[in-house]
């Protein structure tokens, strides 16, 4: 289940598409994918549990999550709560 909606960007500028955000996503379906001209395309947000690891495999701090402090404080899902219960 999705946590809540937070606004991913990617910033093309410093983006080396080196697509390590789309292949560690932890997201079921996959929050990024590879877009046509080789960069990544945030294809499905709404899917992010904001674990953050996109932000520590990407060699560019080329990876914008808004909102997300805010998000987490406010509704703290269950599941997400689980889910760090796990990994630590
Ligand atoms: S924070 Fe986690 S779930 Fe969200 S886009 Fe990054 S890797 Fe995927
Ligand atoms: S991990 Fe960072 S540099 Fe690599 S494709 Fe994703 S946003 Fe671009």
């Amino acid at each position: 289940m999705p946590a809540s909606t937070v606004t991913i960007r990617i910033l093309r500028e410093r983006c080396k598409k080196c697509l390590n955000c789309v292949r560690v996503c932890t997201a079921f379906d996959g929050v990024f994918e590879e877009g046509p001209d080789g960069y990544p395309v945030v294809a499905r947000p709404e899917e992010c549990v904001q674990c953050l690891i996109c932000h520590t495999v990407c060699p560019a701090n080329a990876i914008v999550h808004e909102n997300y402090r805010v998000t987490m404080l406010i509704n703290p899902d269950e599941a997400i709560i689980e889910r760090y219960r796990n990994m630590v």
